[in-house]
């Protein structure tokens, strides 16, 4: 059978054990008094256990891009949207999912260009500019300034955002260790954070499904076999009283 049923059959049984599935971009993860909050869209879920596989790592494409992220560069707009209040904005869209951002930033910037690198663009908020080029170069010295098109234009902004790209992980997950662009692993899919496992692509080559699914089974009975020594952790005997 074909890659596309296979792949069907595979979400039929997942649904079918009742696992709820949001397709919704993870934006970031923080860690706080051993539990991760990860943004999901608007909403913030809490877990004790993640398992990351967000396939091959986002590589920077534009010159100087890796120098200008937090210099007026950014991946996420939910998360450093509000620092350019009132401010030019230009977005990057890797992915439809950019479009809901380029919403919100259009809320509260004074100018949002957007540049598509994708085709058929649903229904932009009329108070943005489409930008019909492709990216070439980042503009400023120490902070970005601005974009310079292919078509040799420059677009004057504050504000320059990266969206729907795949997501680097050490972006996504700040204190996870990375060698080679890549989060490093045991045998047991464990990453260096406790309850953060990892599987597939994200943890190196090569980059092949066998590989993925294996590190996911062993990820997934890991973790599980965490949460439940989590849920089983001794009390200390004072508040076993309470
Ligand atoms: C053209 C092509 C041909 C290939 N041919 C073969 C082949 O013949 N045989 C073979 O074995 N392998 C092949 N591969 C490689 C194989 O597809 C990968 O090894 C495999 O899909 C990796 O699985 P993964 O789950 O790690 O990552 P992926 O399949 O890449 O899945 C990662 C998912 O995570 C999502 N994601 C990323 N960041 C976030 C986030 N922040 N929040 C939410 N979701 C996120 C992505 O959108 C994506 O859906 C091929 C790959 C390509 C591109």
């Amino acid at each position: 059978m074909s890659g596309g049923k296979l792949l069907e059959l595979f979400m039929d049984h997942a649904r079918a054990m009742d696992i709820e599935i949001s397709n919704i971009k993870a934006e970031a993860i923080n860690e706080a008094d051993g539990t991760y909050n990860i943004l999901v869209g608007n909403d913030m879920v809490r877990t004790k256990t993640i398992i990351i596989a967000t396939g091959v790592p986002y590589r920077a494409t534009l010159p100087r891009e890796n120098f200008f992220l937090g210099k007026g560069l950014g991946y996420c707009a939910t998360c450093d949207g509000p620092i350019y209040r009132a401010k030019d904005v230009l977005i990057i869209g890797h992915s439809e999912e950019a479009e809901h951002e380029a919403k919100f930033m259009a809320e509260i910037c004074s100018k949002v260009y957007f540049l598509p690198m994708y085709e058929e663009i649903g229904d932009l908020d009329p108070r943005i500019e489409i930008v019909n080029d492709q990216p070439a170069a980042i503009m400023g010295k120490d902070f970005v300034e601005g974009l310079e098109l292919n078509n040799g234009q420059t677009i004057k902004v504050e504000g320059l955002f990266v969206l729907g790209a795949e997501t680097s992980p050490e972006r996504l997950v700040p204190g996870l260790e990375i060698v080679d662009k890549h989060i490093r692993v045991n045998r047991n899919q464990e990453s260096n954070l406790p309850g953060v496992y990892a599987a597939g692509d994200c943890t190196g080559p090569p980059y092949q499904i066998a590989k993925s699914v294996g590190e996911g089974q062993v990820a997934g009975l890991n973790a599980s076999k965490y949460s439940v020594l989590l849920s089983t952790q001794k009390i200390p005997i004072e508040n076993n009283n309470q």
